[in-house]
Order: C-alpha cells, then structure tokens, then sequence
C-alpha cells in the first residue's frame, strides 16, 4: 500500500542540546490562565474551570525562523506562554503523577488575529480562524524536565523591537502546570509530541512587518520570531 502522495512532513521542535528533535502530535491552548489577562480581555478571572482551544501541529515554527504577517487581518498580537511538552501518554493524571508525563518547556508565543477571534467571540463561534492560523505556533527549543527545576515560579516576558510588553511570573498561573495537566488529561488522553500552550499574562499587543519579538522565560532559551 503506498498513499496518494506524499505523507505531510513530521512537525517537530528543536531540543536544547541536542541533535535531535520533538515530534509534534497536537498543540493544545489554554485560554486566559493569567488573572490580569483575563480582566485586559473584559472577563472575570474567576477560577472557572480552564477552557482550551488547538492549533495543528504544523502551526509550529522553530526559533529565529521568520513568520509572514498572516492574510485577514489587520490585527496580530503576540502572546509570550510558557510550553509544556508532554514525554509520556497520560490519562486521568492526579496532582501527584501529573510532572512525570512532562518531556520538558519552552518558550512560546501563541500568535493570534485578534480581529477575527473578537468576531468569532461576538458571534459564539469557533476560534480557529483567529488563533489556528499557519505559522502561528513559534516554540523555543525544549529544556528537559529535569533541568527545570524553577519552571513554576520563573520570570516570563516579551519584547517588541526590544520594548518590554508583557513582564510577568510562572507563579501567576491561575492554573498551573500540574493541574493543567490534570484537568486536559481527564478530556483527552495525552501521548509524546503533545505540546500545551498554558497561557498568556497581560499586556497582549499588536506586532506589524518588521516587528523583532522575543519570549523570555528564566531558565529557558529565549524565542525570536520576525514578522516579515
Ligand atoms: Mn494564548
């Protein structure tokens, strides 16, 4: 049996320090996870229960590649989140067991037409258009696990031209990683190559070609994207 035509190419992300690379299966989202976010949005950051949305996991871009100012929009933000890269397949994780399905973090941006997620909200649709776009997925490479011991309480911002835009913590998740991991694992069962975007913290913006954006998140290695 062959296929039709040729087998899209495996999406993948960069490993720090390594030759080898993170193949990736799905890339989940979860949607105002930063108190003063969700108020800079006009919501109440009540401890509802987290609600997620997805990109394809060929959205993903790797560090310092170039990102085309996407069609449809005259609205593109950036939103620094810190990734969650999941090692090992996951169903129904407790708060005890929910960090040893982790392969590792990076730094992340989850690009997003605002324009168009403003309409689909307005109207009770679907927001694919304005957050599932091609490209919209840059991702730093990945740092074990292991080699992140601070990751829960560590510095996260973003610049523009090298502007700060969004300085913030880990600590100020309103759900963090373990009890992301616990919530998403009791809906789908998780599996290696799965990437989880937790969320951005406030100060969302609009980037424009030329636009030099970088993620910074302590202890990992700094994401660059150019809108171009
Ligand atoms: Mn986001």
């Amino acid at each position: 049996m062959g296929f039709v035509f040729d087998a899209p190419k495996q999406a993948s992300v960069a490993i720090h320090n390594s030759a080898d690379r993170f193949p990736v299966r799905r890339i989940f989202c979860v949607g105002r996870n930063y108190a003063a976010h969700a108020r800079e949005m006009g919501h109440d950051p009540d401890r509802e229960a987290p609600f997620y949305f997805t990109k394809p996991a060929d959205a993903v871009v790797d560090n310092g590649a170039q990102v085309p100012y996407p069609p449809k929009t005259e609205n593109l933000h950036y939103e620094a989140e810190l990734v969650v890269a999941i090692g090992k397949e996951c169903t129904n994780a407790t708060l005890e067991n929910a960090l040893d399905h982790v392969f590792g973090y990076a730094a992340g941006n989850d690009l997003t037409r605002r324009d168009l997620q403003s309409q689909s909200k307005q109207k009770g649709r679907p927001w694919d258009t304005g957050k599932a776009f091609d490209h919209s997925a840059p991702c730093a490479p990945i740092h074990l696990a292991t080699d992140a011991d601070d990751i829960e309480k560590a510095r996260i911002w973003l610049t523009v031209n090298g502007d700060i835009k969004q300085d913030s913590n880990t600590n100020k998740l309103i759900w963090s990683v373990p009890e992301v991991i616990v919530n998403l694992s009791g809906l789908f069962t998780l599996k290696p190559g799965d990437l989880i975007y937790t969320g951005t913290p406030e100060g969302v913006g609009p980037v424009v070609k030329g636009d030099v954006i970088h993620v910074g998140i302590d202890g990992l290695t700094e994401l660059e994207t150019k809108i171009v």
